[in-house]
């Protein structure tokens, strides 16, 4: 049936012959009741935590999928704190980390929370592959000083296994000049550098 003498419009739809119109949506959140559209607004997101490559670091993530029409998006988490000492919570997907006021203690090779107690050691930060270059040269430096270096990173570094951190970057200083970077062994000292030749 057209609708020759004009449509009987609810809302978006034509009653009469079931035409739509992008006008007067029944909105439930981001999605139209009646036709199906979608907005950008109103989304209604459940989160789940995710783990995400940036930029060679893995980085953990907020991920929420709406659950109307299944938009997702990345957030960073909002951690606040829980009712337990040094533990927060993200508000959206749940999920904890442990949030500590770490202190040296002279005399043993770790830090003490001054909140809860908990105890960092440093021999398994140094071998943790996914702590940060930054917080394993730390922890590297106080195992130096108390000579507690663990064979099995010396014996990496035996092995041209080094643990390398960017100590210098040589910016290119004309065009087409030559730019460089230069990397130090956070353990044993050894300089390596690369240069990009330019074009
Ligand atoms: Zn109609
Ligand atoms: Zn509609
Ligand atoms: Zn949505
Ligand atoms: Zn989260
Ligand atoms: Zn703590
Ligand atoms: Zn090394």
């Amino acid at each position: 049936m057209a609708c020759l003498f004009g449509h009987k419009w609810e809302g978006c739809k034509c009653t009469k012959c079931g035409k739509m119109r992008d006008e007067q949506h029944d909105w439930n959140g981001c999605r139209c009741r009646k036709c199906g559209r979608t907005r950008s607004e109103g989304h209604d997101y459940i989160y789940r935590q995710r783990r995400k490559n940036v930029l060679g670091q893995q980085k953990l993530w907020c991920e929420g999928e709406c659950r109307l029409c299944g938009n997702t998006i990345d957030i960073e988490h909002d951690y606040q704190p829980t009712g337990k000492k040094c533990v927060l919570k993200c508000t959206r997907c749940g999920h904890t980390i442990e949030a500590h006021h770490f202190q040296p203690v002279p005399g043993i090779c770790a830090d003490i929370c001054s909140v809860c107690g908990e105890e960092r050691d440093y021999t398994k930060i140094a071998l943790n592959d996914t702590e940060t270059i930054q917080n394993r040269e730390a922890a590297i430096l106080r195992l130096k000083e108390a000579d507690m270096i663990p064979d099995e990173l010396k014996r990496k570094c035996k092995k041209g296994d080094h643990l390398w951190k960017v100590s210098k970057e040589n910016p290119q200083r004309f065009q087409g000049g030559a730019s460089s970077t230069e990397y130090t062994c956070v353990l044993c000292g050894k300089k390596n550098v690369e240069v990009d030749w330019g074009d």
